[in-house]
């Protein structure tokens, strides 16, 4: 049977070498199994028959059973088309045609009934159907019972080829035919029955030609249901074995490094997230297995902290610790808040950065390998082959997602045993999306600010309520406050009716006219040197209003700039949203993010600032996000990209189903993690076959 699932596409029934072709190009189907697996997109209900005094254009599709009245050849020569009057006795509607039509119309016959089935549209005030199916009432009998119909993906050339949706139907029915409806399950038989699933074979059958409704949603449910769990499977089947096969650096003991700097140093309170947090990592690096480890935590969270405690737990254990940072400036932020932490502990930090001088470079790479240093931080300078360490037990990545896969794929080169990992981010991802993305990771999360910060005030304002918006930023100003005003544009766009940087350059200097107001403007078609120039008088608070584009985004941190305008808001999604608005509230004065838009707004535009208004809690937009815009567009996984393709699961709306998987397969190899019962066979199969979602901590 399996034999016949592999079978090359173009020995299928109707299919033969030249579809196969456009098979294998269009829709990347090589096999009969594949086609088995190209699920429809919808379906419709054709067991509803409509009269035709009903039907309206805007109606997506509609099936009528009745008679043709009269046919007749129309237009002039070169552009004839075929048209026909149709009647149920209620109305009539024009079916055309504009080609095929010398076959159609050798076809259609008057005072025979037939089904006809399309899209109503109207032309010259009635209503007509162009192309549409249409069969005689006899022969259609049999598809009216089986009533809902598949629509399946096709592309723009497919369908110039001929293969519709209709067609694939068809050619499913022949791999039914030519399977004799046996196809061999996938999923053990223990685990059917505990989780009352549909066979392979119906779940099959029922995606393609569903029974009734409640048929199709148990197969979808049995598909998305293994199409997520073998993913979780898989990730755990690895992070088992990982765990088995490479022990980790057993950080036993807390001592005088950790303790000091708490007792002596710290000059605030942990909140209880970082306390739970780091008591999590501890507990990860005591274990003796390899620390594998996702730190979320929203901007401010207080990250770095975490990230210093578990540094010091490796030093007092004798080890060393790097810290690596997307990019130079944070890196260089990075050193000095540690540095400034660790005053007076005697703890050797030192910061490698690509502007690192040769000659120090030198002494750096000597002091490395010979263990003096305990503490490097830096970029992805820290990979590069000739950086030795002595003795290196934990690695922290900070704001993972900006490294690429292989750079983190270096990273394991540089010590065996494996050094413990912690990699931060600031972008939120909402939970199931984690779950899937980073599934042999473990989860921290930091879900609460430390205390004193008043939460940012979000407020709403249309273009037409700009005087109050002004007058609302002078009297901030006054109070001796800055404010950030962000445009989407630079300039003015024929293609898009957005705000734009030049033009608000203009009325905001007539707004704030000087020698009383000072303006700064960053954009990214500026020259470095002037836009530091620009951002340095802002900072020393000799202008108080910072005009830019979203270049402010990251890496900006002004506590006395507690105001952000943002401009054409509707233009922004709500990771981006949150993100600026993270640019304020960082000083103790009452901040405000203010959302202009355009007085027409669409429906989604009006929820994304309904959330900012709502709430400040990045998870929770994050999850908005993901509803409304789908997995493949959430900030932080377009870089690494979601390195598997979802045939019918849908992570935004699934998700009750990925934790479901994640739970079940968990406990299946609690108890037999090799997969070595026999009664999960099938299982240890799908994780040999290996061409699942891969393993991050493995590639990482
Ligand atoms: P993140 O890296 O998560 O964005 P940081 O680690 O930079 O956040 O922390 C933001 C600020 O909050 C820093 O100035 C830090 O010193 C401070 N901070 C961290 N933890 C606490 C705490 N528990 N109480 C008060 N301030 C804290
Ligand atoms: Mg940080």
């Amino acid at each position: 049977m399996s034999d016949l699932l592999t079978k090359d596409i173009k020995y299928l029934n109707g299919v033969g070498p030249k579809r196969a072709e456009l098979f294998n190009n269009e829709l990347n189907i090589f096999t009969i199994k594949d086609l088995l697996y190209h699920f429809p997109y919808k379906y419709i209900d054709r067991s509803q028959i409509h009269k035709i005094n009903t039907i309206k254009a805007d109606m997506p599709y509609v099936q009528l059973k009745g008679e043709i009245l009269n046919i007749e050849m129309a237009g002039g020569k070169t552009k004839k088309r075929l048209v026909a009057e149709f009647t149920d006795g209620t109305g009539v509607v024009e079916l055309v045609w504009f080609q095929g039509i010398k076959w159609i119309n050798d076809r259609l016959k008057i005072n025979k009934k037939y089904i006809v089935f399309g899209k109503p549209s109207v032309f010259n005030n009635r209503i007509n159907i162009a192309h549409p199916e249409i069969e005689e009432e006899e022969k259609n009998e049999v598809k009216i019972k089986s009533s809902l119909q598949a629509l399946y993906p096709t592309t723009e050339k497919l369908k110039a080829n001929f293969i519709n949706s209709k067609v694939i139907s068809k050619l499913l029915t022949n791999v039914f035919l030519m399977l004799n409806d046996e196809i061999e399950e996938t999923l053990p038989e223990y685990l059917l029955k505990k989780l009352n699933l549909l066979s392979i074979t119906e779940s099959l059958k029922n995606i393609h030609f569903p029974a009734d409704n409640n048929s199709l949603k148990k197969a979808q449910y049995r598909l998305k249901f293994e199409e997520l769990f073998d993913i979780q499977l898989d990730l755990l089947y690895k992070k088992f074995a990982r765990q088995k096969k490479f022990s980790g650096f057993k950080f036993e003991v807390i001592d005088d490094y950790f303790n000091n700097f708490y007792k002596q140093n710290l000059q605030f309170e942990l909140t209880d997230a970082q306390k739970r947090v780091i008591k999590e990592i501890r507990k990860d690096m005591g274990s003796g297995k390899q620390m594998n480890r996702l730190l979320q935590g929203d901007v401010g969270s207080g990250k770095t902290l975490v990230a210093l405690m578990s540094m010091l737990i490796a030093l007092d254990n004798g080890y060393q610790a790097c810290l690596m940072a997307p990019t130079e400036i944070l890196a260089n932020q990075h050193y000095n808040t540690i540095l400034n932490f660790l005053k007076g502990l005697n703890v050797e930090v030192r910061l490698l950065t690509g502007s690192t001088k040769k000659n120090e470079r030198k002494f750096l790479f000597n002091d490395l390998e010979e263990g003096k240093i305990q503490i490097l931080i830096g970029t992805h300078a820290l990979i590069e082959e000739n950086v030795k360490f002595n003795k290196l037990g934990l690695v922290i990545i900070d704001e993972q997602h900006k490294f690429g896969v292989a750079q983190r794929a270096k990273l394991w080169t540089k010590s065996i045993p494996l050094p413990h990992i912690l990699v931060m981010t600031a972008t939120p991802i909402p939970r199931t999306l984690a779950m899937t993305l980073y599934g042999d990771l473990d989860i921290s999360v930091i879900d609460q600010l430390p205390p004193g910060r008043k939460p940012i005030k979000t407020m709403h304002f249309f273009d037409s309520h700009r005087l109050y918006l002004f007058g609302f930023l002078k009297k901030m100003i006054e109070e001796g406050r800055q404010v950030y005003i962000v445009y989407p544009l630079i300039k003015e766009s024929e293609k898009m009716d957005y705000k734009n940087l030049e033009d608000g350059i203009e009325s905001i200097s007539r707004a704030f006219p000087p020698p009383k107001y000072a303006i700064s403007v960053v954009h990214g078609q500026m020259k470095n040197e002037d836009k530091e120039i620009s951002m340095k008088y802002f900072i020393e608070g000799k202008t108080q209003i910072m005009v830019a584009t979203t270049v402010i985004e990251v890496g900006v941190d002004i506590p006395n700039a507690s105001v952000m305008v943002i401009e054409s808001a509707e233009r922004f999604g709500l990771s981006q949203l949150h993100q600026l608005r993270g640019r304020v509230g960082r000083g103790s004065e009452q901040s405000y993010c203010i959302l202009m838009t355009s007085d027409k707004l669409t429906s989604d535009a009006r929820i994304r600032i309904d959330t900012m208004i709502k709430t400040n809690d990045g998870f929770e937009i994050a999850e908005t996000d993901l509803q409304l815009r789908g997995p493949g567009d959430i900030e932080g996984t377009q870089q690494s990209g979601i390195p598997f393709d979802l045939k019918i699961a849908n992570l935004a709306k699934d998700g009750h189903i990925v934790q479901f998987s994640r739970d079940i397969a968990n406990e299946i190899l609690s108890n037999d993690p090799k997969l070595h019962h026999p009664d999960n066979a099938l299982l240890l199969k799908k994780v040999l076959s290996d061409k699942k979602a891969l393993s991050w901590s493995f590639i990482s």
